[in-house]
């Protein structure tokens, strides 16, 4: 059987807008779990995801809890997250593969992915995280507490992390071993829980990696036999948003290095997953696949999405 990682982007696991609820989350990942179990049905799946919004939420709660606990850091709101959405996602595949008459074979891992400590990105924090930041005042504070902060589009300041580069899955054996077992693998959610190696042990660090990155860095370490980025748009345009956008079916390593460097695909949306498709199929000779969630099936066949090929 057919191994696959597909990374699920935001809109699969939350409705768009500003859902806050957990109710909200579950009837959108009670909506992708068919999709998720098609798939599953006829392919060995590991299933990666983003985490924005929920760690966005858990930062609005430290804060206004502050006074009362301890604010986590940030590694261990990642490894929240990884439970709060796997837990959620595992129990609706579950559910729908059992409906289907399927043992339910469903798992979800913590996964921690080990970044360069001398990654430069610590330097230069670039990733918004948390609420907006409106005071002069608290910014002050934030600062005085060693955070950095970016300037919000929307007004004020907010929090600025480093995005290192996901360099190896810690967990990547365990993984393996549970894909040939017959499970379907919840793994590295929201990019991983960023880790650096220090000496022989593993330490958290307050960053964020993005899930498209560490998706392809788990494909690898999976020999996995296609890389599916799942997001909200059917696939990858050139001149996204204006009037002489155009769709791309299927571009080859060489020509999406192109476009990147001509500003096709912007970082923090769709360079992300430019990037980790180039990564795949330039390190595989094997394809990676950007398409709708909702077109992951047709995707799979050929008949919808953009095709990277080397
Ligand atoms: P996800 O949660 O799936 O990672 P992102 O918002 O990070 O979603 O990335 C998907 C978004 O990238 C799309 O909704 C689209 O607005 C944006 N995008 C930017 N440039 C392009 C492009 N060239 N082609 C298609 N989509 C693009
Ligand atoms: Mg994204």
């Amino acid at each position: 059987m057919e191994r696959l990682v597909i990374a699920l982007g935001g809109n699969a696991l939350l409705p768009p807008g500003k859902a806050r609820s957990f109710d909200a989350m579950r009837i959108r990942v009670a909506q992708s779990a068919p999709t998720i179990a098609d798939v599953a049905e006829h392919a060995r799946l590991v299933v990666t995801h983003g985490n924005g919004p929920q760690v966005g939420n858990l930062l609005l709660q430290v804060e206004a809890a502050r006074a009362q606990v301890a604010p986590p850091p940030l590694d261990v709101l990642v490894a929240q997250t990884q439970a709060q959405i796997g837990y959620l996602l595992q129990q609706a595949v579950q559910n729908e593969l059992t409906r289907r008459g399927h043992p339910d074979r469903v798992v979800t891992l913590v996964t921690q992915v080990v970044v360069d400590a001398d990654d430069p990105a610590f330097d230069d924090p670039t990733k918004p995280v948390g609420p907006s930041i409106t005071s002069e005042t608290e910014a002050m504070l934030k600062r005085a507490k060693g955070w950095r902060l970016m300037t919000d589009p929307r007004g004020g300041w907010r929090r600025a992390v480093p995005s290192p580069r996901p360099l190896e899955i810690v967990e990547a054996e365990a993984i393996r071993h549970l894909v040939e077992q017959g499970f379907l693998v919840i793994a590295a959610g929201g990019g991983g829980v960023p880790v650096v190696r220090d000496g022989g042990r593993l330490r958290g660090v307050e960053a964020v990696i993005d899930k498209d990155l560490a998706s392809a860095v788990l494909a690898l370490a999976l020999r996995a036999d296609r890389l599916v980025l799942a997001t909200d748009v059917e696939g990858v345009a050139l001149h996204y948003g204006k009037p002489e956008q155009r769709f791309v079916d299927r571009m080859t390593v060489e020509h999406a290095r192109r476009y990147l460097k001509e500003g096709h695909f912007p970082p923090g949306s769709m360079g992300p997953k430019v990037d980790a498709a180039i990564d795949f199929v330039a390190a595989t000779g094997k394809e990676a696949i950007i398409t709708d969630t909702g077109k992951l099936v047709a995707a799979l066949a050929g008949n919808a999405g953009t095709h990277v090929v080397p």
